[in-house]
């Protein structure tokens, strides 16, 4: 950071977006910088009949997977193990070979009677997720998981070590309705929500790859280890597969033997703004961290970038976010993927520093994410002044911001692409 830029920047705060002090040059450098407009690259994005980006909440194929005792509640699945014939005691014997050890190998369950296991077990823990492809970093501490579907869709999954950390990026839907033009997982519209054992079992099998020590990097201690955070970055809106999210949510924080046992707070649940479920999981009380993926302060551009800006406006997704913090006390995290010329302006970031603001004070943090330098694409790298001057601009108006950590691009790409490729 440059002093200088930084007293520089804090004075046209207090101006708003442009201060009577500034220099005729800054001026015209900032109105000569171009703005670049969103627009699919290498694809065309579906239209609805008003000639907008085409919105999908309704899943087409309706098929689920097969029932899975993770897609029961506790209590309910007694019952469901009783439908094999068993008593409903072998429901907890089940869950704790699955939630706590790992396995749906019956190989592994010598606790359940031999005859019958392997049809007790077919029953209560079908396969769901096929390992279709794994990719990862050079020193193995990121594993990209591509899986098929009991239909053929293709989903993934990136597993990462960070110091004292494993964080698992999960999808939740195969294909994904909101048709944001720079993303791959959008291209081809939404296939199907995923089941709440289908998000679940992301985190089994992964959980599984540690076990088997097939995560490099610099383990800590020699306690076993296994995914301590959960973001839903991966494939979908996961809001907009709000019930089987948050039974998926509920099994994650679950105690063992009956759920994975892990902290709400270490879980993630990111949106582009849909407003009426974000405001349905402020009454939840799980206090997940809530991730609002804005990347424009201004509806003149996010209704480009993010075609559901056209149902719910950024002062209506703000609103929303304040309120998930006001309810929960979770500070919110704005996601905002920093584009050369098209979102980085120095303006915006004042702009979006005022609207966090005018919300109030310590409910928000501000994560820019780096994007790849791609010549000749309009998605490509903020260039590192800009970057800098952006989050300058938000540090110098109070609002704590954290350039994100990009693992995963060097193995494919961001969200979506690895099945886009297959
Ligand atoms: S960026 Fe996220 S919400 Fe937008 S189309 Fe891609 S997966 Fe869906």
């Amino acid at each position: 950071m440059h002093a200088g830029s930084l007293s520089r920047y804090r004075y046209r705060r207090k101006g708003c977006f442009r201060d009577p002090h500034d220099s005729f040059e800054d001026t015209v450098a900032e109105n000569i910088r171009p703005q670049v407009r969103p627009a699919a690259e290498g694809w065309e994005q579906a239209k609805d009949e008003t000639g907008r980006p085409r919105l999908q909440f309704a899943e087409p194929r309706r098929t689920q997977p097969p029932k899975h005792l993770a897609d029961f509640a506790a209590a309910a699945r007694g019952e469901f193990v009783a439908q094999h014939g068993v008593p409903a005691f072998r429901a907890k014997q089940l869950s704790t070979h699955y939630f706590s050890h790992f396995t749906s190998d019956p190989a592994d369950m010598t606790d359940l009677p031999a005859q019958g296991r392997d049809e007790l077990v077919a029953h209560a823990l079908p396969p769901l997720l096929t390992e279709v492809k794994r990719l990862h970093t050079d020193n193995g501490d990121t594993i990209k998981f591509l899986w098929r579907l009991f239909d053929g869709a293709l989903v993934e999954s990136v597993l990462m070590r960070y110091p004292g950390r494993i964080t698992l990026c999960v999808s939740s839907q195969a294909g994904c309705g909101m048709n944001c033009p720079f993303c791959a997982t959008g291209q081809a519209g939404l296939t199907r929500n995923m089941s709440s054992a289908e998000i679940i079992d992301q985190i089994v099998r992964a959980n599984q790859a540690i076990a088997r020590g097939e995560l490099g990097g610099k383990k800590v201690g020699n306690s076993p280890e296994r995914v301590s955070n959960i973001v839903f970055m991966g494939m979908g809106e996961p809001l907009a597969n709000y019930n089987r999210l948050m039974h998926a949510v509920r099994t994650m924080v679950a105690p063992a033997p009956m759920g994975l046992g892990m902290s709400a707070r270490n879980i993630t649940v990111s949106t582009v703004g849909l407003v009426p479920a974000m405001q349905k999981l402020a009454a939840e009380e799980i206090p997940v961290t809530l991730a609002l993926s804005l990347h424009a302060p201004d509806d003149g551009l996010r209704d480009e970038l993010i075609p559901v800006n056209s149902r719910w406006k950024v002062d209506e997704a703000l609103d929303a976010a304040k309120a998930y913090f006001d309810a929960t006390g979770r500070r919110v995290s704005i996601e905002y993927a920093l584009i050369k010329d098209m979102n980085d302006h120095a303006w915006r970031a004042d702009l979006l520093g005022k609207k966090l603001n005018d919300r109030g004070r310590g409910w928000v943090h501000v994560n820019p994410i780096p994007l790849n330098p791609t010549p000749g694409s309009i998605w490509t790298a903020s260039t590192g002044p800009v970057t800098r001057e952006f989050i300058d601009r938000l540090e110098s108006a109070g609002i704590p911001t954290t350039l994100r950590d990009t693992r995963g691009k060097e193995i494919d790409g961001a969200c979506g692409q690895l099945a886009a490729a297959d």
